[in-house]
C-alpha cells in the first residue's frame, strides 16, 4: 500500500538491530489485510531511550516492539504495564493509546499459544529449561500460570542467575517446585530424560552457529516428550532434529515468533494476523536467503 498522510507507523527499538524478522512479518501481514500501516526499525542507544519513548507520543507512532537491551529498562518510561510485563520485568510491546503508553509482554502469549494443542500432555508433568535469561522468564511465567508443571528444572551456565529466577518466581507466584542445575553437568541428562517438556531458551544453535547444540548426547529424548527450541533461525535446529529422530514431538521457535508478533499486531490494529500465511511466507524467505549465501 502506498505511504500517505494516513499511514500509521509501528516499529521496533533495540540496539544493535542487525537482523530482525519483525519488519518482514508485520509488513507482509499489513499488505495482505490491506492495512495502511508500516513497520520500521529504529536503532536506539541506551542513553537515547527516554527521548525515543517520548518521541512515540510526539510523533503519533501507534506502537513499538522492544528488544535487547531495552526490554527491562523501558518499563520505567511507560505510563502503565500489563501484570504479566510487570511480573516478568520485561516489555516487548508498547501501545500508544492517545498519548498513554502501556507495555505488554507478548512472548508469554506466543509461548502459551504455541503449546496450547499439547496442553493435556504437558500439564502437571516435569519441565526442563535450558537458560535463565529474559525469554526463560516469559517461559517460566507461562508454564506456571497455564500448565502447572510438576517441577521446573532450570539449567544455566551461570548458576546464580538460575537460582535467582527460581527464588523470584517462588516469591511472586508461590510456585516452589524448582530445581536448578549447572548447564554442562552430565547429570542433567537424567533430568531431561524424565521431563515431558524440554525448552531451549539459550541462543545455542542460532545462525550462523547452527551446528551448536545445548546437549552432549541425544540419548535423552524419547516418544512422548515435547522438545521446544526458541531459536527460530534456522527454523529447524540440530537440537530439534536429534529430538525428532528419537521420536519426540518438536516445536520450532518460528511458532512463538509469529504468535508473539500476532499479539502485538492485534494490540496495535485490532485485527487478527493471518498467522498461517505469515509462517509460510517467513519460512520461504529464510530458505531463499540461505540459498543466496
Ligand atoms: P538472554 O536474556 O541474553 O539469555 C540468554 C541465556 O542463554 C542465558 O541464560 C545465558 O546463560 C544462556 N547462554 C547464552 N549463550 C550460552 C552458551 N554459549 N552456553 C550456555 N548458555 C548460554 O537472551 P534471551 O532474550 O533469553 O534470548 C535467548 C534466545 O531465545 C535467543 O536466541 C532469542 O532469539 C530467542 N528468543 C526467541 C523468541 C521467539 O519468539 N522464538 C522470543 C525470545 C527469545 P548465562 O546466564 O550463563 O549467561
Amino acid at each position: 500500500m502506498e505511504i500517505n498522510a494516513e499511514t500509521k507507523i509501528v516499529g521496533l527499538i533495540g540496539h544493535p538491530i542487525t537482523h530482525s524478522f519483525s519488519p518482514l512479518i508485520h509488513n507482509f501481514a499489513f499488505d495482505i489485510l490491506g492495512l495502511n500501516y508500516k513497520y520500521l526499525v529504529f536503532d536506539v542507544l541506551p542513553e537515547n531511550l527516554k527521548d525515543a519513548i517520548k518521541g512515540i507520543v510526539s510523533l503519533g507512532i501507534k506502537g513499538i516492539n522492544v528488544t535487547i537491551p531495552h526490554k527491562e529498562t523501558v518499563l520505567q518510561n511507560l505510563d502503565d504495564a500489563s501484570s504479566e510485563a510487570r511480573i516478568i520485568g520485561a516489555v516487548n510491546t508498547i501501545v500508544n493509546d492517545n498519548g498513554i503508553l502501556k507495555g505488554f509482554n507478548t512472548d508469554v502469549f506466543g509461548f502459551t499459544e504455541s503449546l496450547r494443542e499439547f496442553k493435556d500432555m504437558v500439564s502437571n508433568t516435569p519441565a526442563f529449561i535450558f537458560g535463565a535469561g529474559g525469554s526463560a522468564r516469559a517461559v517460566i511465567y507461562s508454564l506456571i500460570t497455564n500448565f502447572q508443571p510438576e517441577r521446573i528444572t532450570i539449567a544455566n551456565r551461570n548458576l546464580s542467575r538460575a537460582e535467582s529466577i527460581a527464588r523470584y518466581f517462588s516469591q511472586v507466584l508461590g510456585y516452589k517446585n524448582f530445581e536448578v542445575k549447572e548447564f554442562f553437568l552430565p547429570e542433567i541428562s537424567a533430568d531431561i530424560k524424565s521431563s515431558r517438556l524440554i525448552v531451549n531458551t539459550t541462543p545455542i544453535g542460532m545462525y550462523p552457529n547452527s551446528d551448536d547444540i545445548p546437549i552432549q548426547s541425544d540419548d535423552i529424548f524419547h516418544p512422548g516428550q515435547i522438545v521446544y527450541d526458541l531459536v527460530y533461525n534456522p527454523p529447524f535446529t540440530r537440537f530439534l532434529k536429534f529430538a525428532q529422530e528419537k521420536g519426540a514431538t518438536v516445536i520450532s521457535g518460528i511458532d512463538m515468533l509469529i504468535l508473539q508478533a500476532s499479539k502485538s499486531f492485534e494490540l496495535w490494529t485490532g485485527k487478527q494476523m493471518p498467522v498461517g500465511e505469515v509462517k509460510r511466507f517467513l519460512i520461504q524467505k529464510l530458505k531463499s536467503r540461505r540459498r543466496k549465501k
